[in-house]
C-alpha cells in the first residue's frame, strides 16, 4: 500500500520492502498523534455517540488522539494540538489533507475488492533535509490492524475486530485481504 501511495504522491516512509515482513523506512520524528479517518460509525464513535454501527456519516469525519498509553489515548482537537504544539497549523493541514487522499485511495481499492472501508488510524512525522527543513510524512502502518475493512453484503468484519471481539476467522479474514493486494498469504501465520 505504502508503495502504492508514492506514486500516487503521498510521501511517506517506505523505501523499499526487504522480506514479507521487514522494509526498510525513512527515519521520522513522529509526531504523538493518531488520526482517525471515518466514513461510517463504528467502534468508539458508536459508543460515544450513540450512533449505530455501519451507519454512513453526512461525510469523511477525521479525529485526532494523543498517543498516551498511561493516558488511554484521548480523543483531542485541533486546538490541542496546536496549543501544545503536538503539530504547526500548516503541518496539521497537511496532515488533513494527505490522510482523505490516502482515504479516497483505500475505500476506491477496497470498494473494488467488495469490501467497505470503514475507518483507519493513521500516523505522521516530520522528515528533515539536511538544512533542517522539515516536511510531513505518513509512516507507521496501514493493515487490517489498523483499519476498520467489512464485507459489502453482511458488513461482516476482516480486521482486528475479530480479535478485539474474540471471534474466529481473524487469519482467514487477514489472508483474504492479503490474497485481494496480490500479497503472499504465507507471511498471515
Ligand atoms: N485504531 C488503531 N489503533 C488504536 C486505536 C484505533 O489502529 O490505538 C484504529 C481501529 O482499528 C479503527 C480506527 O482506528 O480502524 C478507529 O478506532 P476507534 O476509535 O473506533 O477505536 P476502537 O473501537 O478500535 O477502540
Amino acid at each position: 500500500l505504502f508503495e502504492r501511495l508514492n506514486t500516487l504522491m503521498i510521501p511517506n516512509h517506505h523505501i523499499e520492502k526487504l522480506g514479507g515482513r521487514t522494509q526498510l523506512v525513512r527515519e521520522l520524528e513522529m509526531l504523538p498523534l493518531e488520526v482517525i479517518v471515518r466514513n461510517r460509525a463504528a467502534g468508539s464513535l458508536c459508543k460515544r455517540l450513540g450512533l449505530e454501527r455501519g451507519e454512513l456519516l453526512p461525510r469523511t469525519l477525521v479525529e485526532f488522539c494523543l498517543k498516551d498509553d498511561d493516558l488511554g489515548d484521548p480523543l483531542i482537537s485541533e486546538e490541542h494540538i496546536t496549543c501544545f504544539g503536538w503539530a504547526l497549523p500548516q503541518e496539521l493541514d497537511d496532515i488533513l489533507a494527505y490522510a482523505l487522499r490516502v482515504n479516497d485511495f483505500l475505500q476506491g481499492l477496497f470498494s473494488g475488492f467488495g469490501f467497505i472501508f470503514v475507518d483507519m488510524k493513521l500516523e505522521f512525522g516530520r522528515l528533515y533535509d539536511d538544512d533542517g527543513e522539515s516536511r510531513i510524512v505518513l509512516a507507521d502502518e496501514i493493515t487490517p490492524d489498523t483499519c476498520r475493512i467489512w464485507g459489502k453484503t453482511d458488513k461482516e468484519s476482516f480486521d482486528k475486530d475479530l480479535f478485539r471481539e474474540e471471534r474466529d476467522g481473524l487469519i482467514d479474514a487477514y489472508r483474504e485481504i492479503a490474497r485481494q493486494l496480490g500479497l503472499p498469504t504465507a507471511v498471515v501465520t
